[in-house]
């Protein structure tokens, strides 16, 4: 098996990877990339194809703003359930969305929910990629205020770590310019995963 299952990257250097699950999203990725740019900062996206699908220009945007783009699903639904056939579909159409839209594959998926079994793993091999990325830090942003996740990421905020965040609330919007001016005020970066790995000091 090719793929590896991570949720923290073992490294000293203080660094964080936020990433961005369930997008693109018209209004909060633009949001996300202004502060991202304005904290000289970059995440991880973990798209759907049916949010990008319509939305081909915000993977470019993302991808110029020097951002990785990984595979969520396409239509949010756990793979695990599926048939083999089925899981290549939610992969591969994804990943082809992100390939017309910026040239690129990062050999990246996060599975909706973070559930997988072994078969998911097989698919997503067979597929090309490599790193099936979980987290270590959760703040359930999707139903948390702007004052809880700013605490909750900043309380998981440690060397290599991994943060899932969600492009469907206000709140991770709001939130996310405190979160990276704080990161930066401890004297860590908020990088892609790829940057991420590149740290890593065993695996
Ligand atoms: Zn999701």
């Amino acid at each position: 098996m090719a793929i590896t299952t991570i949720r923290k990257v073992p490294t000293s250097a203080p660094a964080v990877c936020l990433t961005f699950d369930d997008g693109p999203h018209s209004i909060y990725t633009p949001l996300a990339l202004e502060a991202l740019q304005r904290y000289n900062s970059h995440a991880t996206w973990f798209v759907l194809g049916k949010q990008a699908q319509s939305r081909l220009n915000l993977l470019t945007d993302i991808y110029l703003g020097g951002n990785d783009i990984g595979v969520h699903s396409y239509d949010h639904i756990r793979l695990t359930g599926l048939s083999r056939s089925q899981i290549a579909s939610q992969l591969g159409r994804t990943k082809a969305l992100i390939q017309e839209a910026t040239g690129q594959f990062w050999p990246y998926f996060r599975p909706t929910d973070g559930a997988f079994n072994q078969t998911v793993l097989e698919v997503a091999d067979s597929l090309g990629f490599e790193w099936n990325v979980l987290w270590s830090v959760d703040p359930r942003d999707y139903e948390a205020s702007t004052a809880q996740i700013i605490s909750r990421v900043l309380a998981g905020v440690q060397p290599g770590a991994i943060i899932i965040l969600h492009e469907v609330t206000a709140p991770t919007t709001r939130a996310l310019p405190v979160i990276l001016e704080e990161i930066s005020k401890r004297g860590y970066q908020a990088v892609t995963f790829s940057e991420l790995l590149k740290l890593a000091e065993e695996i």
